[in-house]
């Protein structure tokens, strides 16, 4: 049985918007065809109608599942040092609490018509909602330390643990310039040769970083402190934090980059001239709930990087919701157009984490899901736009 679906506007994301369009879809969700408004004059069959844009599911490319118990539990706007102190303080909790919290945010992500979800796992914990989810997730193993002596160690748990989400699809990542080493860099590089694996780092989410990398000031060097880290080994590099990681990063691997709130102009040029397969990753809501701040997108939008869009997580987050995400930009960034942000929450998206041949667009044969946007304006998005999955 196939179902003719029709709104104001059809966003295929893969070819331009298609006002008053129709798309096809049979039993399985798999797109048969696409119409434009002459071409679908010839469909006899009933056509449901709706007030509104139909676009394919969303990606949601930077989630962690594993926090979705602390939603609405840390304070907003103490910026990142603060915030990462509070998850390190109120993340322990009952795995019954974590993994309920956990399959309420998977729900959630499934009615705001997420298809696919990058997901970062510190622990196995998140193994079983995934598994049984609707959604497809690929799992970063993160890994963390500071500490080059530890090097070794951290990496063989982090292996450890990768194994264990067998036979999810999972890759390893370090988390962040200011908590791995470079030693530790230096085993993610070697691991990764001659095979596939995605890389998911936290850049540049707060100018501490900069400034720790720069001149080894600013707020990490008490954080290291506190946390009985002896960090005389660390020299500072004169340069930004990304301009000092990129070179430890493979050739050969696809890298996101997440957040990339103090990424600056010359940070720009320099990773486009390293010839690095770098991603960024852009998560507005969150960055205005941990540091009241959002990207520079102005900067990125004219060198045809690749772009895509994450909630992070419910301690982060109101909702894990990428439309939410699309509402702000939209509100910050007039200019950029839906067309443009919607590329980055669907196909972008699909195509860093390998799955564009079924997901991330409406074309013939692919089962990218069907979402209706209602209370649209036009070709824009409103306040009050929400989600309802048509497929
Ligand atoms: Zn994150």
């Amino acid at each position: 049985m196939i179902k003719y679906l029709s709104a104001n506007y059809i966003f295929p994301v893969s070819t331009e918007p298609l006002k008053d369009g129709v798309v096809s879809v049979n039993d399985k969700g798999e797109i048969t065809k696409v119409f434009d408004r002459d071409a679908a004059e010839s469909i006899t069959d009933p056509i449901e109608k709706h007030e509104g844009i139909i676009v394919p599911g969303f990606i949601n490319s930077h989630c962690h599942l594993e926090l979705s118990h602390l939603h609405q539990s840390l304070p907003k706007g103490q910026g990142l040092i603060s915030f990462v102190n509070a998850v390190l303080k109120e993340r322990q909790a009952e795995d019954a609490v974590i993994t309920a919290a956990m399959k309420k945010a998977d729900k959630m992500m499934f009615d705001n018509g997420i298809v696919a979800v990058g997901d970062i796992s510190n622990n196995i914990l998140s193994k079983k909602v995934k598994q049984e989810s609707k959604l497809y997730y690929h799992t970063y193993v993160e890994m963390m330390g500071f500490n080059p002596e530890k090097a070794e160690e951290a990496f063989e748990q982090g292996l450890a643990l990768k194994e264990q989400f067998y036979p999810l699809p999972a890759s390893v990542t370090p988390h962040s310039a200011y908590s791995v080493s470079k030693e530790l860099f230096k085993n993610f590089r070697n691991y990764s040769e001659g095979k596939d694996n995605l890389f998911s780092l936290h850049n540049q989410e707060t100018e501490e970083e900069n400034k720790l990398y720069r001149y080894k000031t600013g707020a990490f060097l008490e954080f290291y402190q506190s946390m009985g880290l002896d960090v005389e080994f660390f020299k500072p590099q004169a340069r930004n934090s990304v301009q000092s990681i990129i070179p430890l990063l493979p050739k050969d691997q696809k890298i996101l980059l997440v957040h990339n709130i103090y990424t600056s102009l010359k940070d720009i040029y320099f990773v486009r001239r390293f010839g690095r397969d770098i991603t960024w990753c852009f998560c507005p809501n969150a960055n205005l709930y941990i540091e009241n701040r959002l990207p520079k997108l102005d900067m990125f939008l004219p060198h045809d990087f690749n772009i895509t869009i994450g909630t992070d997580s419910l301690a982060s987050n109101d909702k894990l919701s990428v439309l939410s995400e699309l509402v702000t930009l939209q509100k910050s960034f007039p200019a950029i157009p839906l067309t443009t942000t919607l590329k980055w929450a669907t196909l972008n998206g699909a195509r860093f984490l390998g799955i564009d041949a079924e997901l991330g667009s409406i074309e013939r044969g692919k089962k990218p899901g069907l979402n209706l946007i209602t209370d649209t304006q036009g070709v824009k998005l409103s306040e009050k736009s929400s989600i309802k999955r048509l497929v």
